[in-house]
């Protein structure tokens, strides 16, 4: 499907590291981050960062072809040689309160506004019912979802 070291479909900071795994209605796409942080974002301090550590984390992404997608990414941590702060790489496509890329999210959200019900939303991506409420609900406390805050949007059109 993809070489390694191909960046996922449009993501343009984390690219494929190992074989794509395939299952009837899921995509599991082992990725990492393409670049490398450069400066510590405590100090600014751009001496070679030292690596401390890494953790795989399960981030789902847009559907390819009916299918879920789940990346899992390969998640650095880094110490700083001049301030000693450890921290953990930024995924900047990756929205940091859910297990989504941001892209995702803002297909909900799309979608959502094209009156598509939670239950149809959370089967097209491979989620809870749940995890679609509660982005409908976050989305209504104004932080940029007019369109379906109106007339305080109740849930009901979703259902
Ligand atoms: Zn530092």
């Amino acid at each position: 499907m993809l070489a390694n070291h191909q960046n996922w479909h449009g993501l343009s900071d984390l690219k494929v590291r190992g074989p794509v795994v395939e299952y009837p209605g899921d995509l599991m796409i082992p990725v990492e981050r393409a670049s490398f942080p450069t400066n510590c974002p405590y100090c600014g301090s751009g001496e070679p960062l030292h690596k401390h550590g890494c953790r795989e984390q399960v981030v789902l992404d847009l559907p390819v072809k009916q299918k879920h997608v789940s990346l899992l990414i390969l998640r650095r941590r880094y110490k700083c040689r001049n301030c000693a702060a450890v921290f953990w790489e930024e995924l900047s496509e990756v929205d940091r309160k859910r297990r989504m890329t941001k892209r995702l999210v803002k297909m909900i959200r799309d979608l959502l506004i094209a009156d598509y019900t939670y239950v149809g939303i959370a089967n097209l991506i491979g989620v809870h019912e749940k995890t679609v409420r509660n982005i409908h609900k976050d989305c209504s406390k104004g932080t940029g979802f007019k369109e379906c805050a109106k007339g305080n949007c109740d849930a009901e059109r979703h259902r």
